[in-house]
């Protein structure tokens, strides 16, 4: 709880002196190795991008009263804001104006990392009550060339083959979805840093969603041979009970390992298949690398109210539930170090069984794609969206499903099946990938 409170404040972006800081902090706990990667460097299908750093931003209504201050809630300003000053009438500010009119009195969590814009987030019934006339908006924060910034502690043990703890550090003012992870993490390496014999090196990510998983991954190809398992670590300190989101693979030791140190410690945790989105999982997941990576939760992402708002709050998460979690790393750590799931199942992950296609009259067509490392950049070829954080579209879930599964294996009805969406949805996405690009024809 003291270093989720500590890294409340700090406005955390996918770059910036706010990632620069978290780690910084971490690294007063655990030894930490910080790495950059400037601006520009292609990783993967991406680019690293622009630096951000936001410095102040707010919105004076026409009586001169700031209304809206950065400097209240970080949350209150659109990730990847553009600087701006200039006075404008409300018709003109609202469609930079983001508010959940379902949760009137929440602040919502946006970022548009990929789309120049600027915007301001607040709740939706002080919205409602903005009084028409001439607004003035101030965004000074820069947006240049610099680099990206991410941190790892390796723990080397008797056998270079490693266990990999990932958690995303780029999330502004939001406590479970992010702080909680952060904190699980860190404790769990302090405590397995302190055992005196480990049969696997541990490795801790800290690093930025998405491009960050992107960028290791680039820069780590060569050696991802010692990967043996890893898990995704997020959502760890609200009141819910353990959730586990499978690797892709869905038998590979990993799977196996949460759910046998989960029962030692008289839980039994909703599990659920993979599926192409949430974390960094989508990254290690994607079909070229397939790596053993699974997600090990409380409640999940987006299935509690105060997700990706103000809610999610340092009163939202609570020591017994992050010790609880911690306890569970530990234990998945030791099921692991004994091996002792290690026999069960054959082969895990190379028997791959071709899924059945018998008594279905669907959809037969087989892609491969073309961009199976990483996660291709949609956004980029025009297929996605540009303002994140909020939901997503079944059209875009589907892009990501026929992405991740097009892998010469499985069928546009298998996808369908697989992925409860629409056959016609999951056609019309792999049309678009095709003319993308993205994907190929396989016999
Ligand atoms: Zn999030």
């Amino acid at each position: 709880m003291d270093l989720a409170a500590d890294l409340y404040p700090i406005p955390r972006s996918l770059t910036g002196d706010g990632v620069r800081a978290t780690l910084e902090r971490i690294a007063s706990r655990i030894s930490l190795d910080v790495h950059e990667l400037p601006t520009g460097t292609p990783v993967l299908d991406w680019t690293v991008p622009r630096e951000w750093n936001p410095r102040e931003a707010w919105i004076r209504d026409p009586s001169g009263r700031r209304v809206v201050d950065f400097a209240d809630h970080n949350l209150h300003l659109v990730g990847y804001s553009v600087p701006v000053h200039s006075r404008l009438s409300l018709n003109e500010l609202r469609p930079h104006l983001h508010s959940l009119p379902e949760q009137p009195d929440l602040i919502p969590y946006r970022t548009s990392y990929y789309e120049e814009t600027w915007g301001f987030c607040l709740p939706h019934r002080l919205l409602e009550s903005l009084p028409a006339g001439e607004y003035e908006v101030f965004i000074d924060a820069s947006l240049e060339d610099g680099s990206m910034t991410w941190g790892e502690c390796l723990l080397p043990g008797a056998t270079t083959e490693e266990v990999v703890i990932s958690s995303h550090v780029c999330h502004p003012q939001l406590a479970n979805d992010n702080l909680s992870g952060i904190a699980v993490a860190t404790h769990l390496a302090q405590t397995l840093a302190a055992v005196p014999e480990r049969r696997y090196s541990y490795r801790f990510l800290f690093a930025p969603g998405g491009i960050g998983a992107i960028a290791w991954l680039a820069r780590n190809r060569e050696r991802l041979d010692t990967f043996r398992h890893g898990l995704i670590a997020a959502n760890l300190g609200d009141g819910g009970s353990f959730h586990y989101k499978k690797s892709r693979r869905g038998d590979a030791e990993i799977d196996r390992a949460v759910a046998a140190g989960l029962a030692g410690l008289g839980e039994e945790p909703v599990t659920e298949d993979f599926f192409p989105f949430g974390y960094d999982e989508r990254q290690y997941c994607s079909p070229g690398f397939n790596l053993p990576v699974g997600v090990l939760t409380r409640t999940p992402w987006g299935r509690y109210p105060e997700y990706h708002t103000s809610a999610d709050d340092l009163s939202f998460i609570r020591s017994d539930a992050l010790a609880g979690s911690l306890a569970a790393y530990l234990v998945t750590a030791a099921v692991l170090e004994e091996g002792a799931v290690r026999s069960a199942g054959t082969a895990a992950g190379t028997a791959r069984r071709r899924p059945s296609t018998a008594g279905r009259a669907g959809d037969d067509r087989r892609y491969r794609s073309l961009e199976p490392f990483g996660e291709p950049q949609l956004g980029r070829r025009g297929l996605y969206g540009g303002l994140g954080g909020a939901g997503r579209k079944a059209f875009e879930v589907a892009l990501l499903w026929v992405l991740n599964q097009s892998d010469g294996e499985h069928s546009l009805s298998d996808i369908a099946e697989r992925s409860g969406l629409p056959p016609s949805v999951v056609r019309e996405a792999a049309d678009a990938l095709r003319e993308a690009g993205l994907l190929e024809d396989t016999p």
